[in-house]
């Protein structure tokens, strides 16, 4: 894919992102939750009627989730916890999805650590 050719190598662990303007605004996002570690905000092509992105506002080397460390597992924990509190405040009440894409593989596109939490709509199994 175009877009996949385009986007960082898994080399360029700590290269910025498109996701640290998101972090320091200076590009729009529509930011449904914040707080001193994370971020979360509407994904700009989304795959379900709810699609939002969980990051993490400092990097520390985790371009994605096969970079982790033992340092780690606190943000790591906050980005699965947020997912939850995202969910309930969209009022997924019947269920969501929440996804990491790792690695060309993995489909990931952007190398700053994110979770996709996906829902209001009926999910599928097994994902493409
Ligand atoms: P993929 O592009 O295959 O979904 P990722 O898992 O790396 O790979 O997801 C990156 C996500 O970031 C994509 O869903 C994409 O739509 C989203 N995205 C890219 N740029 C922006 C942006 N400026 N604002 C919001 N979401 C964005």
């Amino acid at each position: 894919e175009k877009e996949a050719a385009l986007a960082a190598t898994p080399s360029d662990a700590d290269a910025p992102t498109i996701f640290d303007k998101i972090i320091n605004k200076e590009i729009p996002s529509t930011v449904v939750y914040e707080d001193d570690k994370v971020l979360a905000f509407r994904d700009i092509t989304p795959q379900a009627p709810t699609h939002i992105l969980i990051i993490p506002k400092v990097k520390d080397g985790l371009s994605g989730l096969s970079k982790a460390e033992e340092r780690h597992f606190d943000i790591l924990g906050r980005l699965l916890y947020t997912a939850k509190l995202v969910a309930k405040q969209e009022g997924l009440d019947d269920g969501f999805r929440v996804v990491i894409n790792d690695g060309p593989k993995g489909c990931q596109s952007v190398y700053h650590i994110h979770v996709h939490l996906l829902g209001g709509r009926q999910m599928n199994w097994p994902p493409g």
